[in-house]
């Protein structure tokens, strides 16, 4: 590549479209063209199942689901992706009475669905189940050529550097965020999201008995409607907003047996979250 230097003759750069720009421009970044996004695994289903709505069930909740995937193995690629659940609340709420920040809760979440992960991989090792770390995102290849069910624990690795929320101190990009963005950068077939749930209601049904089930919505539209409370984490709505191979995400009850299979098939079960502006 040829080698220019400024206009005054101070800086010397490498001749691209970047060249020179702080990257940070608004009318250069809208200007901006790239290639239609690379999908490494089309052909992949990230399952994330629920911490709390499920793995914290223990058997009654979680064996059935293990069955099911298993059931659906030699028909469906999957990667599976683990929440937290009820242990990632207890510390969170131990580290926010001592006034924790950000960073240091969504590093404690991080362990929580580690053990998950060892949990329902250990489940699925006979039947190819292999727990893996976010570094082995490159070496998935190996292990779908395999056969293997590759388990991945789902809080997104922004630890320490997780961003403080407008409100409150807990870590906005937990499990389900991670399970949404493992799926977009593998690109993947489909993100479903293993819960204990219909999927997404007009309210909370746990504390709300006057509630509409929502079989499928924009994410902008339910951004819009600014429900009191959601079945997955707010951040992915925005995610999806910016999403180039995964543009949605669908909400199933993993606790009704029939569902995972239905989903993996591409029947529209629960809720289907997707994206509504380009
Ligand atoms: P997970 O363990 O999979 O992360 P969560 O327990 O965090 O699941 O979230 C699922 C729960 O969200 C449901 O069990 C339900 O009680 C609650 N919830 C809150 N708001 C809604 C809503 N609008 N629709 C459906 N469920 C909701
Ligand atoms: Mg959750």
């Amino acid at each position: 590549m040829p080698l220019v230097r400024d206009r005054d003759g101070k800086r010397l750069h490498v001749k691209s479209k970047l060249m020179g720009e702080s990257l940070v421009g608004k009318t250069f970044n809208k200007n901006l063209e790239s290639r239609v996004q690379f999908r490494s695994f089309p052909e992949v289903n990230v399952l994330k199942v629920g911490g709390q709505s499920i793995t914290d069930m223990g058997a009654k909740g979680l064996l059935p689901v293990i069955k099911e995937i298993v059931e659906n193995s030699n028909q469906h690629k999957m990667i599976i992706s683990t929440g937290g659940g009820t242990r990632s609340r207890h510390i969170y709420a131990i580290a926010m009475e001592l006034g924790m920040p950000t960073g240091i809760i969504s590093t404690l979440g991080q362990s929580v669905s580690e053990q998950n992960a060892l949990i329902i991989s250990t489940l699925l090792s006979p039947y190819g189940g292999i727990k893996i770390g976010h570094d082995d995102m490159p070496k998935l290849a190996g292990y779908f050529n395999q056969g293997c069910i590759p388990v991945m624990h789902g809080m997104p690795p922004y630890g320490y550097w997780e961003h403080p929320p407008k409100e409150g101190s807990l870590p906005p990009n937990r499990t389900d965020v991670g399970a949404y963005l493992l799926a977009e950068v593998i690109g993947a077939k489909r993100c479903i999201f293993v819960k204990d749930e219909d999927g997404l209601y007009t309210d909370n049904p746990k504390k709300n008995s006057d509630v509409k089930l929502i079989p499928k919505i924009g994410a902008q539209e339910l951004i819009d409607m600014d429900l009191e409370d959601l079945i997955v984490e707010r951040a992915i709505l925005d995610l999806l907003l910016c999403s180039r191979s995964v543009t949605e995400i669908q909400i199933i009850n993993g606790l009704k047996q029939g569902n995972i299979t239905k989903a993996l098939n591409g029947e529209h079960v629960g809720t289907i979250i997707y994206k509504d502006i380009d």
